[in-house]
């Protein structure tokens, strides 16, 4: 966390884990009962969700506690008695927005006096946040951080026992919180988090400032987590962590990302993915997983942030356009099926023309299935943030329109060339635009629409793919 004085004074990588006691899991488990027994509790709750699939999971354990203490998941905000978002400020636009629907709310409690309103995730653990909460958002209930998301029954006890908002902030970074409650989104997918926090600090990333150290769960934890999934028949586990590749690292009996795999491998559920990998920390040894693994998706979103050198330098990934496409050609050869998608940053303080063009280059060269695109964004409390040679918004529009267009062929190519084969489909959902049709993804993770109904969700299909569209295959059930 930033000084006062602006100088960085977290640096050193401390990767042990203190878990949260049995003692600390004992005096949340009692709130939740006293929660249960209130007469004036709120009835029903409704979270809105910002940002990645950390914070979709994390969303899916406060659904989770919310749930144990009594209370239903009301349809739509406006329903809810008790209002929760769970923010993002990797961009400045997600928590313009996150505000902005946060002050809409304090609407409703017009004629809805009892209407509780609590905010919470990375946005709130930013430096400073708590004191402008307190004094600019005086009608916000609830607010916590990060690292207190375990602690939400001891703080809505509180705030329904003595009717006085409360802020929990903590700085308690290493924690990690076994055996909370989780309310899945679907019965066939599931999110299992793997490592919390990060200790790349990317120079423009604000997650190592509100995610805390990296710091992984123990492999025996996981691996009961993914079992129990198992008997539930979930189809599709996915792995999360903000650089997964180093899972393991402070953790004893050398546990490893590959190890995992392995044995994550032998639990037979269809389908594993995993995300996000750093490149600099993608091994020989994970490739080889990846590829002789029975049921490892032949996906890999393996974010370049930037195809030019200095750039790269610049950002802190610690590692070249050079190695970059190495890993990719090693990749390819292991896994001559692979789909590749990455994340990049266009408009890094100081980017010239020519080192924008790098990174179109680059789409070009390496044929990503897709890429998600971003105009940078100065983060308070980074080293990029300090850097000059702000580009403006404009040229920065221009770069990511110039990008997107190059991802789009790269995407039209990529789904071309699946036409013909055969993929196997998980169906997420019915079609919106038809209801005749329902869509889902293969494993290297391109979005496939076919003819189905409702009964299809959350079963793999194979599928013939038939045509390519923009960003979708659509295909016919085959025999194989
Ligand atoms: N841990 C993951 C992702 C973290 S955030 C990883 O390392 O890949 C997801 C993406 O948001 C990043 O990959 C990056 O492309 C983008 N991002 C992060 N900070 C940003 C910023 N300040 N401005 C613009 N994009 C940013
Ligand atoms: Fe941010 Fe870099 Fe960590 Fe990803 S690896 S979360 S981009 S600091």
């Amino acid at each position: 966390m930033p000084s006062s004085d602006g100088k960085e004074t977290i640096r050193s990588v401390e990767h042990q884990p203190i878990y949260v006691t049995p003692e600390e899991q004992e005096k949340e488990r009692q709130a939740i009962e006293e929660i249960k027994g209130l007469s004036q509790r709120p009835q029903s709750y409704f979270i809105v969700t910002y940002g990645c699939q950390m914070n979709a999971h994390d969303s899916e354990k406060l659904a989770g506690l919310l749930n144990a203490m009594g209370m239903t998941e009301a349809e739509d905000r406006l329903k809810a008695d008790f209002v929760l978002f769970n923010t993002c400020c990797v961009r400045e636009n997600a928590e313009r927005r996150a505000l902005g629907n946060v002050n809409w709310l304090k609407e409703l409690r017009k004629d809805k006096p009892d209407l509780l309103i609590g905010v919470c995730g990375c946005m709130v653990q930013q430096p400073l946040m708590a004191e402008r909460i307190l004094k600019q958002y005086r009608f916000i209930d609830l607010a916590f951080g990060t690292h207190n998301l375990h602690r939400l029954p001891e703080m809505l006890l509180s705030l329904l026992l003595n009717r006085k908002r409360v802020v929990e902030i903590d700085r308690q970074e290493n924690l990690i919180a076994e055996g909370l409650p989780v309310k899945r989104l679907h019965s066939w997918h599931a999110f299992i988090t793997i490592m919390y926090g990060c200790d790349n600090f990317c120079s423009y990333c604000v997650v190592p400032y509100v995610r805390g150290r990296e710091r992984s769960r123990r492999m025996e934890d996981i691996l009961r987590e993914a079992q129990e999934l198992r008997q539930t028949g979930v189809q599709e586990i996915m792995l999360l962590g903000q650089n997964v590749n180093s899972y393991g690292n402070g953790n004893e009996n050398g546990e490893s990302f590959p190890k995992l795999l392995r044995e994550l491998d032998k639990l037979d559920i269809p389908r594993i993915r995993f995300m996000t990998s750093h490149p600099k920390d993608l091994s020989d040894e994970l490739i080889e997983v990846m590829a002789t693994g029975k049921h490892i998706c032949n996906h890999l979103h393996l974010p370049v942030q930037s195809g030019n050198d200095e750039i790269l330098r610049l950002m802190n990934r610690r590692y070249t356009r050079e190695s970059y496409l190495r890993k990719v050609e090693k990749l390819r050869q292991a896994i001559p099926d692979i789909g590749l998608t990455t994340d990049l940053i266009v408009g890094f303080p100081g980017e010239t023309e020519a080192q924008f063009e790098d990174s179109l280059s680059l789409v070009r060269e390496v044929g990503f299935d897709s890429a998600f695109t971003f105009i940078y964004s100065p983060r308070e409390g980074t080293q990029a943030a300090k850097m000059e040679g702000r580009i403006p918004e404009e040229e920065s529009s221009r770069r990511i329109g110039l990008l997107i267009q190059e991802v789009e062929a790269a995407t039209a190519r990529a789904n071309e060339s699946m036409v013909g084969k055969t993929e196997q489909v998980l169906v997420e959902s019915l079609s919106k635009r038809d209801n005749t049709k329902v869509s889902g993804k293969g494993t290297r993770s391109v979005t496939v629409t076919l003819e189905g109904t409702e009964q299809d969700i959350g079963k793999i299909i194979p599928v013939k793919i038939t045509s390519a569209a923009t960003n979708t295959l659509r295909g016919e059930r085959t025999e194989r």
